[in-house]
């Protein structure tokens, strides 16, 4: 479901950048970088699934949505191929490096990084979306918070876009993880997507590993929109509200 690949991104940021308690610090960022990261992460985590014209991601920041949707649904062959494979992540994190790369210099504000900005207008607009804050008609909104954070971000805040592309990549990457653990299966190996061998669709549990169509998953989630996958959404949304909270603290210098 949209929100719970929206909530496992900004955990998943919260985790890997925080160096708050109960956090990883892996990848550490300022207090600013872990606020927006975690909502730019969201928005990255629903990117696979903007490979889907009719999807609701597509919808989330006319016309802008829509181009990027075609453009990734034209190069990655279709709805859960490309974009849920195992090389989606080195070329998201590759694009969102080289989009950050387009930059202007100015007097007043020194670099200011359109490119970084660009992509994370788009992706938090999937975030708001995915989390339901905004709605179908509500584009006008949309835009307005996408560009202000954004724009907030490249001029104002003391945070550099260098995460970006590292941002991008976790996204992803937690997004296919996310649709591993529910049933259908990611072709993980695309374009490379190899089909088992007739008797091994007969065996119980390695038929969902290694499915019949050549997807691969860990279904120990069930259904999408199973009660597990609600028992897990919840921690995840309360440990990323955890991450929000405790980088404003920081932000304002306790
Ligand atoms: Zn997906």
């Amino acid at each position: 479901m949209g929100a719970h690949h929206a909530a496992t991104g900004a955990a998943a940021w919260v985790a890997v950048a925080g160096t708050v308690p109960f956090t990883l610090g892996w990848y550490p960022v300022s207090s600013s970088g872990l606020l927006v990261g975690s909502i730019v992460c969201a928005g990255a985590a629903l990117l696979p699934d903007a490979d889907h014209h009719a999807g609701t991601i597509s919808r989330s920041l006319p016309p802008l949505s829509k181009v990027v949707t075609r453009g990734i649904a034209a190069v990655s062959g279709g709805h859960r191929h490309g974009t849920h494979s195992l090389l989606a992540i080195p070329l998201a994190t590759a694009l969102a490096f080289a989009i950050g790369l387009v930059g202007l210099e100015s007097e007043t504000f020194g670099r200011i990084a359109i490119g970084a900005g660009l992509v994370s207008v788009l992706l938090v607009a999937y975030a708001l979306k995915g989390f339901h804050l905004t709605r179908e008609g509500s584009w006008r909104l949309a835009w307005f918070l996408a560009v202000t954070i954004s724009v907030a971000v490249t001029l104002f805040s003391s945070s550099r876009w260098d995460w970006l592309p590292v941002c991008v990549g976790l996204g992803v990457a937690v997004h296919i993880v996310g649709d591993m653990l529910t049933k259908g299966g990611v072709p993980l190996l695309w374009p490379w997507e190899p089909r088992p061998p007739a008797w091994w669709n007969e065996i119980p549990v390695l038929n969902d590993i290694w499915q019949r169509g050549g997807r691969m998953g860990l279904p120990i989630l069930g259904r999408t929109g199973s009660i597990r996958e609600w028992a897990l959404a919840i921690p995840v949304s309360l440990y990323a509200s955890y991450g929000a909270v405790a980088a404003v603290m920081g932000m304002l210098g306790r």
